[in-house]
């Protein structure tokens, strides 16, 4: 069967939605819409038609498409049942116990809250949209939950295959891999990726997806337990939750 096309949309200053078509059904989600314009040229350079309209989490930066995308496809809006009453015209709301399906494929919804008390991730096979929780080398702001919460929800995440590609909410990788390297300078594996980043935004280029695998490798919020980040941070016997709340405090302000 063919794979599942899935197509980064640009949206606003630094947001990306996500087209994903289903060749074998001809259904078509967009994941995070945060305005129409955008999304509709990219359904009909295209020429798919909206079927689903999936949301993260309620921000409008991630729904402001919502209602006009709806209107004018009839698509159907999937989003957090725990968050009703804040998502836009929606339809239908999932949790990690709804059998949701797009078509023949079961998709797996994943409940990652702490940016948003009801934020949740899709995962589509091997693709998961995992929207302002956790970003190319960075996590997203806590402004519904506390560090603890946030680190059980990046856990959670970390428990998807290496292999699993990550489609996150933001353009913000350049950003945080710089922030990264305040925390661990010694890691090979990130200084090799915040090059790339680099050589790719100064051509305009995505950095998403990533996978599973490079974020346990390079995103300073996986790694609480690194001995170089630890010592940087003055933290050498402390535990992972305390880390990472130093580091999200850090990044606050940087
Ligand atoms: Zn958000
Ligand atoms: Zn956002």
């Amino acid at each position: 069967m063919p794979a599942l096309e899935i197509e980064p949309v640009a949206c606003l200053r630094d947001n990306y939605a996500y087209l994903i078509h289903d060749p074998n059904t001809d259904l078509c989600a967009v994941v995070d819409p945060s305005e129409p314009g955008p999304v509709s040229n990219a359904l009909k350079r295209h020429g798919w038609r909206l079927s689903h309209i999936l949301n993260t989490h309620h921000h409008y930066d991630h729904t402001g498409g919502n209602v006009p995308l709806k209107e004018a496809s009839g698509a159907e809006v999937v989003g957090p049942r725990k968050d009703r009453e804040r998502i836009p015209a929606l339809d239908t709301g999932v949790d990690e116990e709804t059998n949701w399906r797009f078509g023949s494929l079961e998709v797996r919804v994943l409940e990652i809250p702490a940016h948003t008390r009801a934020h949740i991730a899709f995962v589509f096979d091997d693709a998961a949209f995992t929207g302002d929780t956790l970003f190319a080398m960075g996590c997203g702001r806590l402004f519904e939950g506390t560090p603890d919460l946030m680190w059980q929800s990046l856990c959670k995440l970390m428990t998807l295959p290496d292999e699993t590609r990550v489609y996150c909410g933001h353009e913000y990788t350049l950003n945080n891999g710089r922030f990264a390297l305040t925390l661990e300078p010694g890691n090979k594996a990130l200084r090799e990726r915040t090059r790339d980043v680099e050589a790719k935004r100064s051509q305009g280029t995505p950095t998403v997806p990533s996978t599973i695998g490079l974020e346990k490798a390079t995103n300073p919020f996986l790694r609480p337990g690194s001995a170089e980040i630890r010592q940087a941070l003055d933290l050498v016997g402390a535990d992972d939750v305390s880390v990472f709340a130093e580091m999200r405090r850090r990044k606050d302000s940087f």
